[in-house]
């Protein structure tokens, strides 16, 4: 079973391709399942306009237009809607409902902002000490402990902020695979920030350390591609290597996620 689910679409506002062209490089690619997740849509408590997401009026034609290419190829690819989704405490109970609402069959936990992104707090920005850290933590912990994602994406995603790793990062990685282990939840090691690695010719995220920790933890990982370009998703080598990498230090790598329906 080959297969990607965290994937998305124009309507973030930082990504390339039609939403067609995404599922004509997943098949070319080889997936038995594509899984959309893009950036949710969020119902905010004031006039803010989000520049990393879609609007909340986007989300129909993103809901139709999957689901129409999930008709249309359905003997080729298994196509699947999702939501890449933060944990804000505050608009968690409206989340919920748009869920069930929409019929989502899975969401992934995209942890990027602080309480929300009304804040402009980035996570793979503003991490730069000890309290920083914490709040990452926190909504890291609240979000797994919710129960409602199917994995973390990311996880090590502070490490876009804090360039070298030190006794803070070790701290962070415990408590994030600690808790992830105790769940069984699943975390992502993601291709889109190991490009960007290779991109910078430094390590951002994934970072090694990250991955050793929660190899001597025990935790299980999926591979993300975190695609915003359809192209991206036909870069074999990179899923290949990592599931490869992965295994090699001994984690369990899972292929498929559990839906919500
Ligand atoms: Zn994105
Ligand atoms: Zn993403």
């Amino acid at each position: 079973m080959k297969a990607n689910y965290h994937t998305h679409t124009t309507r973030c506002q930082h990504a390339k391709g039609s939403d067609e062209d995404y599922v004509l490089s997943a098949i070319k690619a080889g997936y038995d399942e594509l899984g959309f997740s893009d950036h949710a849509p969020w119902k905010y408590n004031s006039d803010f306009h989000p520049t990393m997401r879609m609007e909340l009026s986007q989300f129909d034609d993103y809901k139709r237009s999957i689901l129409s290419l999930k008709e249309k190829y359905k003997d080729q690819i298994s196509i699947k809607l999702g939501l890449e989704v933060e944990y804000y405490e505050q608009y968690m109970p409206w989340m919920k409902q748009f869920i069930k609402e929409q019929e989502l069959d899975y969401i992934i936990f995209g942890n990027h902002f602080y309480e929300t992104d009304e804040n402009r707090f980035y996570y793979g920005s503003h991490i730069i000490d000890n309290q920083t850290m914490e709040l990452y933590l926190n909504d890291a912990i609240k979000g797994m402990e919710s129960g409602l994602y199917a994995y973390f994406a990311h996880p090590d995603l502070f490490m876009r902020s804090l360039r070298q790793w030190d006794a803070l990062c070790d701290y962070a990685a415990h408590v994030i695979c600690d808790k992830a282990k105790e769940l069984d939840m699943i975390l992502e090691y993601n291709i889109a920030g190991k490009m960007v690695s290779e991109q910078l010719g430094r390590e951002q995220y994934p970072h090694h350390r990250f991955w050793e920790i929660a190899a001597d933890t025990g935790c299980k990982a999926i591979v993300g591609m975190d695609a915003h370009d359809n192209l991206n998703l036909e870069k074999n080598e990179y899923y290949d290597n990592a599931r490869a990498y992965l295994k090699k230090l001994g984690l369990e790598v899972v292929d498929t996620i559990q839906f919500l329906r």
